[in-house]
Formats: structure tokens, sequence, C-alpha cells
């Protein structure tokens, strides 16, 4: 596609795109020129001479949308330009109509505004810094420069929420340098012309370039929801407006079904739950020890019809009922006796295991010898020692093989 001539002479008089953006945060519809479209990496990045999109930076990721009915992945900035990146190439460039995908963005409003307050209150009332700062569609977090108590963690969500119940006008400010140096910024700026200053009321003073609410109002709410550790500081994660409300429907839902599942009121559901804890717990122990019973007898059992050669026991099994684990239990009890040598296959679902092991005494054997050939028939890698070899393969069809084929070479090396 050809661009016109006028928006060629545009591009050459060095006109830049308008950055409405920074203007009017509330507008999602626009219409725009198409002053150039790049083709990269079979991606169309396309400049308007007017945009409300936008572009990914200083933590806040860019707006989606549409242009001419074309869906915008990206946006992002690159010098003074910004660029629209869209998946197909725009069949013309006057008028074209522009559209924000505002739910997003005005969930990045939210988080980003929200931020700006949880910070501000934390630095005038402790004194911390936020040193990070992290905004996606499913994640919003700060890092701290100090730690705080839990205590005072309550009392700043709450006072927060306080500034949020006062709906204070949040305004942009383009101070020039006298000013900008009689504010009291919370940080130093980013960039050292047109600066713009987030105010909201007398509390915070900010300069950034986002996106953000015309009042504390739209934040609706704010929770910390998850706090940790991090570099000698804290790091902390929270949800404000919208983003809250879905965070509470989903905790409650589960509330919900737990009561239901454990037949106990609300409040009750966490002591309901260590409870049943303790008891399976409890359960575990007792499987535990009736296990190690029961493989006792197993083991016992298998010595009966074992195969004896020059006074050694060879126990030989195929093993598809129990789980691996018990399996080298049985094993280890049999191989604590003298002159006994377990040669143990093991299937379940898509994996076949071979086990060989013997008693200390019969020295004529190294399991870690006779393992390999047998594990070659199972596709099997393994390791283990003189006493002990285990192996795991993918051929679970030939694990008799495998199984006979080392029974054999133990037979035949007694
Ligand atoms: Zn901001």
């Amino acid at each position: 596609m050809m661009i016109g001539n006028y928006y060629k002479n545009i591009l050459k008089g060095g006109i830049m795109a308008e950055k409405l953006y920074e203007k009017d945060q509330y507008q999602d519809e626009f219409t725009a020129n198409i002053i150039d479209i790049t083709a990269k990496e079979g991606k169309y990045h396309v400049k308007l001479d007017k945009t409300y999109f936008y572009p990914k930076g200083g933590g806040q990721p860019s707006d989606q949308g549409k242009i001419n009915g074309l869906d915008v992945e990206y946006v992002y900035k690159k010098d003074e330009d910004i660029f629209h990146v869209l998946d197909e190439k725009p069949s013309k460039v006057k008028d074209i109509k522009c559209n924000i995908d505002w739910q997003r963005r005005y969930d990045f409003m939210q988080q980003h505004t929200g931020q700006h307050l949880l910070s501000a209150v934390l630095k005038n009332d402790y004194d911390l810094n936020t040193v990070g700062f992290s905004l996606s569609a499913s994640n919003l977090r700060i890092d701290l420069d100090k730690q705080l108590s839990c205590q005072q963690l309550k009392q700043i969500e709450e006072k927060t929420n306080q500034y949020i119940y006062k709906a204070i006008d949040i305004e942009s400010l383009y101070p020039d340098q006298t000013t900008l140096g009689e504010l009291n910024l919370r940080k130093e700026p980013a960039v050292d012309q047109n600066i713009r200053v987030i105010k909201i009321g007398n509390i915070d003073f900010s300069p950034c370039g986002g996106t953000h609410l015309k009042n504390t109002a739209e934040l609706g709410m704010i929770k910390i929801i998850d706090v940790e550790n991090y570099k000698g500081g804290l790091r902390l994660e929270f949800v404000c407006g919208k983003r809250a409300l879905k965070d509470y429907d989903l905790k409650n839902e589960i509330c919900l079904q737990l009561r239901d599942i454990l037949s106990v009121p609300e409040q009750e559901i966490l002591k309901e739950v260590k409870r049943h804890q303790k008891a399976i717990n409890t359960h575990k122990d007792r499987i535990s020890t009736l296990d190690k019973e029961l493989m006792n007898y197993k083991a016992e059992a298998l010595k009966k019809s074992a195969d004896r050669v020059n006074g050694i026991l060879i126990v030989k099994k195929l093993w598809t009922d129990l789980s691996y684990d018990n399996v080298q239990l049985v094993a280890n009890i049999l191989c604590n006796q003298a002159n006994i040598i377990c040669i143990f296959a093991h299937r379940q679902k898509e994996t076949a295991r071979l086990l060989i092991a013997r008693s200390e005494n019969i020295k004529a054997i190294d399991a870690s010898e006779v393992i390999n050939e047998p594990l070659r028939c199972i596709k099997g890698r393994g390791g283990g020692n003189k006493l002990n070899a285990q192996g795991g393969g993918n051929q679970i069809d030939k694990i008799l093989d495998a199984l006979n084929l080392a029974y054999q070479t133990v037979k035949e090396q007694l």
C-alpha cells in the first residue's frame, strides 16, 4: 500500500504523533491517520498522527485494541515515536477508526493508581521506599526497602482504603523547574524534561508517565493478598478495584465449597482442615506400620517358593500390584538376611523397573554388573552398587525377558 504524499511530507517535516493518552486517559475511541507502516518479521508496525494508545513503559503493560478493525497486539515507544504492532496490514490510511480495549486499560489504571496510593502511604507513614514495581494482567506487586510487622501492614492497608473512601481528586501536573523543586516528590523523575507529576490530593506527588484514575473513589478497594521477605525488605502482592472483587469472588467460592464439603460454618473451616490433616497423618503412620508387617509376610512367603542354587536362595518375582516403594521394602527385608538374592521386576503404567539385591555375604555377585544387560531389554537406565542395583525403562512388554535374563545371569555366576 502506498502512503499518500501528504503523509510522507508530515514524516519528512518531523511531525511527531500527538500523545493524547497523556491528556485524556478516559478516551477509548478515536479517529486518526496512519503516517507510516513498517513490515518487520511478519508484523506491521504502524505510526499514527495521534494516539490514545498507551505504549509499554514505566512498569505498565501497553494497551491493546483495534486499528481499522485489526487487532493491536502491543504498542511501544521508540525515541519519540509510538508504534502499534498489528498482525495484518491496514487496507486504508485516512480516517482510521481506533478502539482501545477499555477493560484492560481501566484495569491497569486501577492497579497503577492503587500502587501510587499504597506506595505513598508506606512512604509517608513509615518512610519505606518502593524500589520495585511489577504490573501484568494477572499480577501486581511492589518491593520495599525495609520490613514491617503484620500489624503495621494492616494499618497501611486500612489507611489506604480510608483515602479511597474520601474520594480524593487525582491530577496531572506539568510544573516548571522552579515549581518542581518546591514539590515534595516521592521519587526522582526518570526523565529531565516535560516532567509530569501525578498529584493525589496532598498525599502524593509522583513523577510518572503512566495512565491513572481521576479520583481515588474509582479504586473501589485495595487489598494486600501476599507478603514475603525480599532482599532484606518486603515484596507485597495486592489487588485493586475490579481485580479485588474478582479475588474476593474466587475466595468466597472456595470458602462456600469448603463449608459444604466439611459441613462446618465458615469460621470453623480452618480448625476443621487442621483436624483432618492431623487425622490423615495418624492414618499414614498406621498404614506405614501395617505395610511393613504385610511386607514381612510377603517376604517370608516368597522364600518358600524360591530356587536354591549352591545354598543361595534366588527370589524372583514380577510385581504389578504393589507400589515400587513396597517392592524395595520386600527386597530390603530379604537381603538383610544371609544367602538371599532378590531379582524383582515391577510394572506400572508406562514404566518397567528392575531391581537386583543381595545379602552382604554373597561376594560372587555384583548387582550393578548383572543388571546392565537385562536393563537393555526394557531400554532402561539405572545404577547402584554391588549389593543393590535398580533401573527403569519404557519397554514394558519386555519386562519378563529382562527378569528371566537377570535370573539366568545370576544362576550362572553362583
Ligand atoms: Zn503512575
